[in-house]
């Protein structure tokens, strides 16, 4: 040390103990104030090292550590917001997906029961433009023009041969001219057609239909008999010009002129 040598150079070997005391003192002051100097003078180099080597390069690896960490949970936190976006839009885009689905779904429906209602307009437009036999399921009997012990003149008619309580239907649109007594004819019904024709059903055993009414193709109007001028159950069945008796027409061949075959 600078100081020490100072004082081993500078101080004679017989010092009073009080001079010894001062120069202690003075050295000591010395020391103190060399001290100050030697810290002042080798700066922050000794305490520098002293303090720094372990403390700084720790300091330095969590301070890294941690900005490391912070871009890790920086990183994360964007790919989870990421994903969560991702998931909204995904989310979204199916609602969307379902909604187009359900609308479309919807108006599909829609069409199909505009398409049914349409195609029923057109089926019931066609049925009341169309002719029809006066009945279902029958056998034909005597038929148009044929003389008989039962007819005063020839057979103004064909007959369907079918069981009593069988639907008698209207062999075209029209309107009911007569439904009710008819003589030889039993209980009978009469029906204007739209093109001036007339169709008539004898021997019914019920009327189904009253004066006035109006009818379309293939309606009920009542059920076959065996009433009036009849020796079994059937219907009589007539097209005639008017509505009168002696105006009559071959009801087969009329009928086959209009799309049926009896
Ligand atoms: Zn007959």
């Amino acid at each position: 040390m600078r100081l020490n040598s100072t004082w081993k150079n500078r101080t004679p070997k017989s010092v009073t103990r009080g001079r010894v005391a001062v120069v202690t003192g003075g050295v000591v002051a010395a020391i103190a104030l060399g001290s100050t100097a030697a810290f002042a003078a080798d700066g922050g180099h000794h305490h520098d090292g002293a303090f720094a080597d372990r403390p700084a390069s720790s300091v330095s690896a969590a301070v890294q550590h941690q900005a490391t960490a912070q871009k890790a949970a920086a990183t994360k936190a964007e790919a989870a917001a990421a994903k969560a976006k991702a998931s909204h839009l995904a989310a979204e885009r199916h609602a969307a997906q379902a909604r187009q689905a359900a609308v479309a779904a919807k108006r599909a429906a829609e069409q199909a029961k505009e398409k049914a209602a349409a195609k029923a307009a057109a089926d019931l437009k066609a049925r009341i433009a169309s002719w029809e036999t006066p009945t279902a399921h029958y056998v034909l009997g005597a038929g148009y023009d044929q003389a008989g012990p039962h007819w005063a003149h020839k057979h103004s008619g064909q007959d369907f041969v079918v069981n009593s309580g069988t639907t008698v239907r209207a062999a075209h649109t029209g309107t009911v001219v007569e439904a009710g007594w008819g003589g030889a004819y039993g209980n009978n019904i009469v029906i204007k057609h739209d093109d001036h024709t007339y169709s008539q059903y004898g021997h019914l055993s019920h009327i189904g239909v009253s004066l006035g009414e109006r009818v379309i193709t293939g309606q009920t109007i009542g059920l076959s008999g065996s009433t009036g001028n009849s020796t079994g159950p059937h219907l009589h069945f007539e097209i005639r010009t008017t509505p009168y008796y002696g105006s009559s027409v071959e009801p087969l061949h009329f009928l086959r002129a209009h799309g049926v075959n009896p």
